[in-house]
Formats: C-alpha cells, sequence, structure tokens
C-alpha cells in the first residue's frame, strides 16, 4: 500500500484507506488509445447510472444500453426495436451502471494525473442532466464525511491520494496548492472563505505577459495560463486528507447556499482546482509547475435548445452563459473556427488555457438510463460525441 510511503501527513485512517487509489494500472499511452487520431488531446467519456427510485416506480424503460461495446453506447429512441430505432454514439469509452469510483478512476483519470508530473495542465468536467452523477462522480457520496467517502469517492478525493503517494515515491520535492471556485450567474465566488470574513470581489484579467521565473514562490491556480483570477484564496495542503477538508470545506458553503435558493446547485459550476509545483531534478527550484482543475458543471438542462427558445430563455434570465459559452467553444474548436469565443464567458475565460490548448481535457457525460429523460440523454450524448472531435498536440508548459 502506498499510503506508508506518504512522508508529511498525517497517519490515514484506516477506514479512509480503502479510498486511496491502487497504483494504476493503465499507463500514460493508454490515454489515447482508443482515439484515432494520434496526438488527440481530448478524452470523452460516458457514464450511465442506474435507474434511481423515482423512475423505477414510475416505470420508465431502460432505453439506453452501454453493454454493445467499451466506446458506443446505444438508445432506444421508439416503441418498436428495429435498427432505425436505434441511435449509437461512439466516444472514448463507455461506463454502464455497474462501474464503480475506482474502475472510472484507474481508466480516465490515473493517466492524466501522471501527465501533471511533466508539467502539463489538466482538466476534468463532469458534464449532463441534473441527477445523472456529476457531483457523484467528481466529489463522490457525502464527501463532507471523511470517514464514510472511502468507497464512494470520486475523482477529486481519488486525485489527491495519487497525487500525495506519487510524488513522496519519487522523491521530489514539491508543494502543493487548492483553490475552489463556485460560478453563478457569471459571478465567481471563492468557496474557501472563511464565513466572517467579509466577501472578496473576484475579477478576471489577463496577464499574458508575465512569465514563470522558477523561484519557489506561491503559486496562482493559473500559472502559466495567462488569466488570473485576483483575490482568490490558495490553500497549501500537505497532505491527501488534509485537501479532503479543504474540499469539504468548499462543498458545505455551497451546500449552505443552495439551501437558501432554489435550483442553485444545478445553476452553478464549481471548479477544485489542485495546482502542483516540483523540483523535478534536484536543482533547489520548482522546475515543473502544472494543475489540475477538477469541474462540476451546472445541469446541461440549463442550455436550452432552439435558438428561439435560447433568446426568450436569456432574456428571462433563465440561460447559463458559461455552459453555453462551454458549448460553443468547444463547437468552434471542433470546427477549427478562426475565433473561439472564449471570453464570452467566465468559465471558459478561466480555462482557457485547458480547452482546446495544448493541454489535456477529458469530459465526462453522465445520462440517465431511463425513457423518461431521453431527450436530455440524447441532447447530452450529441454534446459528448461532438467534443470528441477535437484534436491538438500536447504540450509540456515548464
Ligand atoms: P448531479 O450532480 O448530476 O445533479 P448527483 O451526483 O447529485 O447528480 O447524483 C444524483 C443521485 O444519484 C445521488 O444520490 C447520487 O449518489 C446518485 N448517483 C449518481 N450516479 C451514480 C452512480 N454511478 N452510482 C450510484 N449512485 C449514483
Ligand atoms: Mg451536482
Amino acid at each position: 500500500m502506498r499510503t506508508s510511503a506518504v512522508p508529511r501527513g498525517p497517519v490515514v485512517p484506516s477506514r479512509m484507506s480503502k479510498v486511496i487509489p491502487r497504483p494504476s494500472t493503465v499507463s500514460s499511452s493508454s490515454f489515447t488509445s482508443n482515439d484515432s487520431t494520434e496526438g488527440s488531446n481530448i478524452r470523452v467519456v460516458v457514464r450511465c447510472r442506474g435507474r434511481n427510485d423515482r423512475e423505477v416506480r414510475a416505470k420508465s424503460r431502460v432505453v439506453v444500453d452501454t453493454s454493445i461495446s467499451k466506446t458506443d453506447v446505444a438508445v432506444r429512441i421508439g416503441e418498436d426495436v428495429s435498427s432505425t430505432n436505434i441511435k449509437t454514439y461512439s466516444v472514448d469509452h463507455v461506463f454502464g451502471p455497474e462501474v464503480d469510483q475506482v474502475m472510472v478512476f484507474e481508466e480516465v483519470i490515473a493517466p492524466i494525473v501522471d501527465d501533471l508530473y511533466s508539467g502539463m495542465n489538466c482538466t476534468v468536467f463532469a458534464y449532463g442532466q441534473t441527477g445523472t452523477g456529476k457531483t457523484y462522480t467528481m466529489s463522490g457520496d457525502d464527501s463532507t464525511n471523511l470517514d464514510t467517502c472511502a468507497y464512494e469517492a470520486g475523482i477529486i478525493p481519488r486525485v489527491l491520494f495519487k497525487l500525495f503517494a506519487d510524488v513522496a515515491s519519487r522523491g521530489y520535492d514539491y508543494a502543493v496548492t487548492c483553490s475552489f471556485v463556485e460560478l453563478y450567474n457569471e459571478e465567481l465566488k471563492d468557496l474557501l472563505v472563511d464565513e466572517d470574513e467579509a466577501p472578496k470581489k473576484l475579477r478576471l484579467f489577463d496577464d499574458s505577459g508575465s512569465s514563470f521565473n522558477g523561484s519557489k514562490r506561491p503559486m496562482t491556480p493559473s500559472a502559466g495560463s495567462g488569466v488570473t483570477l485576483n483575490g482568490l484564496s490558495e490553500h497549501n495542503i500537505t497532505s491527501a486528507i488534509s485537501g479532503l477538508k479543504v474540499l469539504q470545506n468548499g462543498l458545505r458553503k455551497r451546500q449552505v447556499a443552495a439551501t437558501k435558493m432554489n435550483d442553485y446547485s444545478s445553476r452553478s459550476h464549481t471548479i477544485f482546482c489542485i495546482s502542483l509545483a516540483i523540483d523535478t531534478d534536484g536543482s533547489g527550484e520548482f522546475i515543473t509547475r502544472s494543475k489540475i482543475n477538477l469541474v462540476d458543471l451546472a445541469g446541461s438542462e440549463n442550455i436550452g435548445k432552439s435558438g428561439a427558445e435560447n433568446k426568450r430563455a436569456r432574456e428571462a434570465g433563465m440561460i447559463n452563459q458559461s455552459l453555453l459559452t462551454l458549448g460553443r467553444v468547444i463547437n468552434s474548436l471542433v470546427d477549427k473556427s478562426p475565433h473561439i469565443p472564449y471570453r464570452e464567458s467566465k468559465l471558459t475565460r478561466l480555462l482557457q488555457d485547458s480547452l482546446g490548448g495544448r493541454t489535456k481535457t477529458c469530459i465526462i457525460a453522465t445520462i440517465s438510463p431511463a425513457s423518461v429523460n431521453i431527450e436530455e440523454t440524447l441532447s447530452t450524448l450529441e454534446y459528448a460525441s461532438r467534443a470528441k472531435n477535437i484534436k491538438n498536440k500536447p504540450q509540456v508548459n515548464n
């Protein structure tokens, strides 16, 4: 077990040890193994949960088949079983209801974490309709309880455990910081400031002229990106557990906001960012810097559908500008458009260096298997299969 190699953090409680990801059995090179084009830096996967109690009670049929192949998902769109009633979508990997948190992490996320050590910035998005498992996939069930999140722990806790185990076993001198931002109604909020502190206004500004000088100074989450979020608190973490505590603090703040307002959590995006600086050559300087953004997006039902509906929804303030722009940015990248509209929303500005740039990006599209959600499921799968076409060369930013 790798925990014994972690020298700096507190001893991991025995129940938590179940959370610790096993050493990855998936090599970095498998990142692109299912991609048709060499050098593709975006991976799109689909995760379909089982039917929930409500769907079962409503006798809503299962219309999604995740068993046909590792990379295809089929949706039955009509009553009779004929080939014209089946729509099939291809992505890099399809996970059915039988797939647990460990398997998702090992297959999709562990190879991305390995890329951090070569200075690559990475972003993982959970995209999908509300109630399909975005938060479950990203944070896990009941992440506010350290003792019970073990088996159900999502990607963020597992990234933290793998990261600290890896840097310790490689013997690097390192610094890890994290930040946690929420974006609601195009307003940015720091989820890690104390309740009694006056809320600081977070402002985004471009600083593409600044360059990294290699000194062991505190990092900003946007190190190397050209976009800075002014006023954001950065938290040094020295172990996976200390990182989990930071995560829990932020999730609790979000919960408080959610209880005050209907639809709050389905309309907000959260970005948990872990920044890493490592002294890879023993020179006493942090030579390699990288970060991973773990993004739990607003519910995709907030995008709206046709243009006319979009216009009305926008006027009524019902549409999520950042989610809409993220879709447009991805489509512009796919179409190789000369203009990529990063600047049209705060989310895409914040993540500009991780979308379509020379970084690794992973989109986990979450869906429900039940016929009652078929419209949203088809829309999510259209988005996912379209996003899969982005191709860029990986870049190292040190
Ligand atoms: P979202 O964040 O997309 O709105 P949640 O992550 O809150 O959805 O998931 C809704 C419910 O479904 C939660 O109770 C969650 O635990 C459960 N759930 C989602 N996906 C899975 C899964 N793959 N396995 C088990 N339970 C799941
Ligand atoms: Mg959620």
